[in-house]
């Protein structure tokens, strides 16, 4: 239990990554704000079964003034809040030659305009009570991936802001760090499956050293570590969760 006593806000926490982090959190005594733009109930309905006190909100992380009202209603709803998970994203992948103006820009405004609204609402209140963790979801892509342009592109911006913010607020007792899931078994990804009878995602785990996709656990491992005071001295890093993928 080591997030005894705080308040977390998890963003597409209704399923796949979020979820699993958003389990973790409850699972250590954190109270949680799983914030989805499709309704979280039954993500929160399986962690209340389990022990967990969590509460649903619906958001959309690439409009501000719902960025705004979701940390509010962390703050009502439990009266203060410590962790920022922002984990909703989306990808739109297509080759750059081809990419669509509107598939750059929707990628953008949620991954990287949402990740923005998230960090800064986070650090806005954080740095009133000189505490805070902020864990940006980045992904392995930002080092460049085929078929992803605007993606890696938001997954590289989200590195360079977390580095800045945990920089500006170090002082202030706010830790700000990137994850780097590698290839993490989740509606995202499971859609490989359908590509060339299975072919691609049999070669995708041909790429991954441990031979096998990983957990939305995995990753919620990792939050929960840097939302514990075991990682109180580490900020700014990115960590990769990705069985030995990401080099
Ligand atoms: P997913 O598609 O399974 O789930 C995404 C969740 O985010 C959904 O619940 C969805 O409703 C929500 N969401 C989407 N747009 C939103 C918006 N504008 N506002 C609020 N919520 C929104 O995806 P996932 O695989 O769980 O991915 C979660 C995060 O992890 C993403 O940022 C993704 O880029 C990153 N990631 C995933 C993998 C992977 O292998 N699955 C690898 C690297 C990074």
């Amino acid at each position: 239990m080591r997030l005894k006593g705080k308040v977390a806000i998890v963003t597409g926490g209704g399923r796949g990554l979020g979820k699993g982090i958003a389990m973790k959190l409850a699972e250590e005594g954190a109270r949680v704000v799983v914030a989805d733009m499709a309704p979280a109930d039954e993500a929160v309905a399986e962690m209340r079964e389990k022990g967990g006190t969590a509460v649903s909100f619906q958001v959309n992380v690439s409009k501000q003034e719902e960025v705004k009202a979701m940390v509010q209603f962390a703050i009502d709803t439990y009266g203060t809040f410590d962790i920022m998970v922002n984990n909703a994203g989306i990808n739109r992948d297509g080759m750059l030659h081809k990419m669509s103006k509107e598939n750059w820009d929707t990628v953008i405004a949620v991954d990287l305009t949402g990740t923005f609204y998230g960090t800064q609402e986070a650090v806005n209140y954080m740095r009133s009570k000189n505490y805070g963790r902020i864990i940006n979801i980045s992904s392995g892509s930002w080092l460049g991936n085929i078929g992803q342009a605007n993606y890696a592109a938001a997954k590289a911006g989200v590195i360079g802001l977390t580095k800045t913010a945990a920089r500006e607020n170090a002082r202030k007792g706010i830790t700000c760090n990137a994850i780097c899931p590698g290839f993490i078994e989740t509606d995202m990804t499971l859609k490989l499956k359908d590509v060339n009878d299975g072919a691609a995602w049999d070669s995708m785990m041909q790429r991954i050293p441990m031979g096998y996709a990983g957990k939305p656990e995995d990753v919620g491992n990792m939050v929960a570590f840097l939302a514990s005071d075991d990682a109180s001295y580490v900020t700014s890093e990115v960590l990769n969760v990705g069985g030995g993928m990401i080099v």
